[in-house]
């Protein structure tokens, strides 16, 4: 199995999908993260005003890290913080990027998300769907013989559609490696999130201090999201299992659309 993560900052996949990434990763899938741009303007640092390129090389550095941390590649599009747009441009890069990738399951967050980025972003994915089988769309790039499967992440955006929970993936197994991931984003958790949040003052010193942190975030998230995982649809994807914490998906109509079985056999339900 082939698995594609996409999120438009180098943060972005890691707590919405880190889990199921991890698991993939686990049972033997090739797993990649995909940050659409390379972060290069959320931060405060008055180095980073003039030399933004510096910001964006740790934060690909760190992006890197925290993909190998489950054995994960870590890809970019390279594009400015604050910047995506949808364009032919965009559009075509996605594409390539998609095609030279060949994903069974592609995840993503919703177009309604609160951010520019992550919007565009996921328009740019939309986009990309149908023209990743068009031969003569980018055609230095071959085109997909078969449409990967694409999943929203989970989210509780009510401007358009409120989420629908297709797919539920347990993460009780793997808090530490969701955890190992998002403790690579130094710039992000212990500097730039905080400051924006004003409480940069409150951010642990020490490395053990952050690693609680950490793993507060990590668990927070997966009981949010299992919190919301209807009843039935934990019954019909874990019967009779007790978990705490999960990820969990809605399937997009664009891609393919797989039946149960398949649904079982692309996301790492057990373990
Ligand atoms: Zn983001």
């Amino acid at each position: 199995m082939n698995l594609v993560c996409i999120g438009a900052h180098p943060d972005d996949c890691e707590f919405s999908v880190g889990g199921t990434a991890a698991k993939c990763a686990r049972r033997g899938d090739t797993v990649t993260l995909v940050t659409v741009t390379n972060g290069d303007r959320g931060h405060f640092f008055e180095e980073y005003r003039t030399r933004p390129h510096l910001l964006a090389s740790r934060r690909m550095e760190e992006a890197r890290k925290a993909a190998a941390a489950i054995g994960a590649q870590s890809r970019t599009l390279n594009l400015h913080d604050g910047s995506v747009y949808v364009n032919e441009e965009n559009t075509m890069a996605m594409v390539r990027l998609l095609r030279e990738l060949e994903p069974d399951l592609v995840l993503f967050n919703r177009n309604v998300d609160y951010h520019r980025d992550h919007r565009y972003t996921a328009q740019l994915v939309l986009d990309a769907t149908f023209m990743l089988t068009v031969p003569l769309y980018c055609p230095e790039t071959p085109a997909l013989k078969r449409m990967p499967v694409f999943a929203y992440w989970f989210d509780r955006f009510t401007e358009g559609q409120p989420f629908r929970v297709d797919v539920v993936v347990p993460t009780d197994t793997v808090l530490k490696e969701k955890a190992d991931v998002g403790q690579e984003h130094i710039s992000q958790f212990f500097e730039w999130l905080p400051w924006h949040a004003g409480r940069y003052e409150e951010v642990p010193q020490d490395p053990e201090g952050r690693r609680r942190q950490i793993e507060e975030m990590v668990k927070n998230r997966g009981e949010w999201v299992r919190k919301h995982v209807p009843g039935e649809i934990a019954e019909r994807w874990a019967p009779g299992r007790e978990f705490r914490y999960a990820e969990a998906f809605q399937i997009s109509e664009y891609g393919d659309r797989p039946d149960d079985e398949t649904l079982a056999k692309l996301f790492p339900i057990e373990g």
